[in-house]
């Protein structure tokens, strides 16, 4: 603890400091602390800016393997809610700090691995997210015409990685399976209209896919009842004021629920969600004659997928609830329900991938941490750190990250006096060892510069922005 105890040049005087932080950074002829952060979506920026705003002078690299940064707002967040990316102003405040830098384009454990940024940073925060998504591990999973949520929604959001995606529209029936807030997402794309959809920042390319859709019945399917539907309320009302299209529910879906869903409705968001389905029950597609319908399943499973060479249905087996209130699960009756569908996508949450060098948990998906020190076999690894969906699974919405990152840079913190100093606090030798790599680095000026040309590309098509949707064209744009 004492040896490293002048290191740290700290933003106020002694005296200033907390009783804990005076016993740690005494002094201000120390080093400035670095620390590296793996991901640049919210988690990743909340952890900069808790930094930031903590008693330490500290440098922040950001670690991006796109160009652009903001992970999930940027490539998850649904191009029809825009007001949820505004949260990027955030971010670009925290990006002016005058000690924040952002090293995108490099791909950490490809182009410099975790021990290396380990050598240039005192201590390194793995803010990766969950890049992947769970299986259902049916039979017929892996057809042509299953989608993953994961690739159709960074495919319309215009991550360069997923634009090779093929999403075959050209049947009548889509079935989304999960009732979370990313199959909402999936759902309303496919049932809005091209004009309902033309001014948001979809990519061209994804508007001229869904403007030729053939789809005229998108199906959600629920394993478990109306009461446990994982959406928010905001997320579900959406549906009933879309342009051309009728939210569809079973009134018989909603009656007769079993006390412990009662219990279960003490939770207010439940109950307004219930309002909102059984308005829904309501309304007569008849009488409304929208061109599409989205019908909501409660209690149903899917099986398995049959088709010759591409999906053609989905068989799916009816379920009752068990157990007690606020932990009841899906179990099968046995009774089977064969549906039609041309296109199916399997919206049951999102999963991590492992980083090489670091600790991973297959079963969660997650780095083992305890509070967000990484640990390995049970045993905190000294300087890494971890924060968001990687830290704790795929759970919670975008403000959920911040008092999560909040945890994790408050334990780096307290750490700080048994942090190993890095044996080469320089930016210049790391630059050099990634130009030598080959490795284009963006920086946050030259992202702008992306950004500008985005805004000015979307201006003339009358959309927030036009992403660029391949590396390629995004890096030449600012004439790399
Ligand atoms: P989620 O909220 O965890 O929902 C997953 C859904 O998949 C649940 O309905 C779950 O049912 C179902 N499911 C899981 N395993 C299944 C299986 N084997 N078979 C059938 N169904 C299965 O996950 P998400 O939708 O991916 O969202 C991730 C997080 O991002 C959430 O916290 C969400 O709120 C947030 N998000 C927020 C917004 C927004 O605020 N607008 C937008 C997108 C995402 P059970 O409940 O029965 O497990």
């Amino acid at each position: 603890m004492v040896l490293y105890e002048h290191r740290f040049v700290t933003k106020f005087p002694v005296e200033y400091c907390s009783a804990n932080s005076t016993k740690v950074y005494q002094g201000t002829t120390g080093q400035l602390m670095r620390v590296a952060i793996v991901g640049s979506g919210p988690s990743g920026f909340y952890a900069a800016q808790a930094l930031f705003d903590s008693n330490v002078e500290v440098d922040v690299a950001m670690y991006e393997r796109l160009p652009a940064p903001f992970g999930l707002v940027r490539y998850g967040v649904a191009p029809d809610h825009a007001k949820i990316k505004n949260v990027t102003k955030v971010y670009e405040k925290i990006a002016a700090h005058d000690r924040f830098s952002f090293f995108g384009n490099v791909t950490v454990s490809k182009e410099i691995s975790i021990a290396e940024l380990q050598t240039y940073h005192d201590a390194v925060i793995l803010a990766s997210g969950a890049e992947t998504d769970k299986k259902l591990g049916i039979e017929g999973e892996d057809l042509p015409g299953s989608y993953t949520a994961t690739e159709f929604v960074a495919w319309y959001n215009g991550h360069p990685d997923y634009q090779n995606g093929f999403f075959d529209l050209s049947g009548d029936v889509a079935v989304v399976v999960g009732q979370g807030n990313v199959a909402t997402d999936v759902c309303r794309i496919l049932c809005k209209t091209a004009d309902e959809l033309k001014s948001t920042d979809i990519t061209e390319r994804a508007l001229g896919v869904l403007a030729e859709s053939k789809i005229v019945e998108v199906h959600m399917i629920g394993r478990r009842g109306p009461v446990q539907a994982a959406f928010t309320p905001s997320e579900i009302r959406e549906f009933g004021g879309l342009d051309d299209c009728t939210p569809i529910v079973d009134p018989e879906d909603l009656s007769n629920l079993r006390p412990e869903c009662q219990n279960e409705l003490s939770n207010k968001q439940r109950r307004q969600i219930l309002e909102v389905l059984e308005k829904f029950s309501h309304l007569n597609p008849m009488q409304l004659q929208k061109k599409r319908r989205f019908v909501m399943h409660f209690l149903k499973s899917p099986v398995c997928l049959r088709g010759d060479e591409k999906v053609q249905s989905v068989v799916l087996e009816h379920n009752v609830l068990s157990g007690k209130s606020g932990e009841q699960k899906a179990k099968g009756t046995g009774e089977m329900q064969e549906l039609p569908c041309g296109a199916f996508f399997r919206s049951i949450g999102y999963r991590g991938v492992p980083i090489q060098g670091v600790p991973f948990d297959e079963q969660s998906g997650t780095i083992p941490n305890k509070k967000g020190r990484v640990l390995d076999s049970g045993k905190i690894v000294p300087g890494l750190y971890t924060v968001g969906w990687i830290k704790r699974g795929p759970f919670g919405i975008i403000g959920t990250n911040k008092p999560d990152s909040v945890e994790t840079v408050r334990n780096l913190l307290s750490d700080i006096g048994d942090l190993c100093p890095c044996p080469v606090p320089d930016d210049n030798v790391l630059k050099g060892l990634l130009k030598d790599r080959g490795v284009d680095v963006i920086d946050y000026k030259v992202w702008q510069m992306i950004d500008a040309a985005e805004i000015a590309k979307g201006k003339a098509l009358g959309k927030p922005r036009e992403k660029f949707i391949e590396r390629g064209t995004m890096l030449a744009a600012v004439g790399e």
